[in-house]
């Protein structure tokens, strides 16, 4: 599947962005080595904190169907922001642990792409290596 394809489907998982309080819309969508594609988009909470993200829910989403770090080979995420957005600081380490360093994460607004990677977006990251002796 190619990245226009996956932008896309992110695309239009934006469309059911739940985002009364920000009215950001974000969706996003993982795409796994065996071609499977799991949607996702930002769905907030009046108590702000419950709020997650679209990449969040993109990638708990393909984690839940059984999917792991190895089996993903990429994730889209969109936005309908006058720029491109880049994931915020709690989905970095999120995506840190559950995506490979290296795997593409494609952002765009639709006017503008850019591909970056965990390796590029979270240089020095918190890692389980950091929890054992
Ligand atoms: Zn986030």
């Amino acid at each position: 599947m190619n990245h226009e394809t996956l932008l896309k489907l992110a695309f239009e998982a934006m469309d059911n962005a739940y985002a009364p309080y920000s009215h950001y819309h974000v969706g996003a969508c993982v795409l796994t080595k065996d071609g499977k594609t799991f949607i996702g988009a930002n769905i907030e909470n009046a108590s702000f904190g419950a709020t997650n993200c679209g990449e969040r829910s993109a990638v708990f989403a393909a984690y839940s169907h059984g999917y792991r770090k190895a089996d993903i080979e990429a994730i889209a995420i969109v936005t309908d922001g006058d720029r491109v957005a880049a994931p915020c600081g709690i989905c970095r380490q999120v995506l840190s642990e559950l995506i490979d360093a290296k795997a593409p994460i494609i952002l765009s607004n639709g006017k503008e792409t850019v591909i970056e990677s965990v390796e590029s977006l979270l240089p020095m990251r918190f890692t389980s290596e950091d929890l054992s002796e």
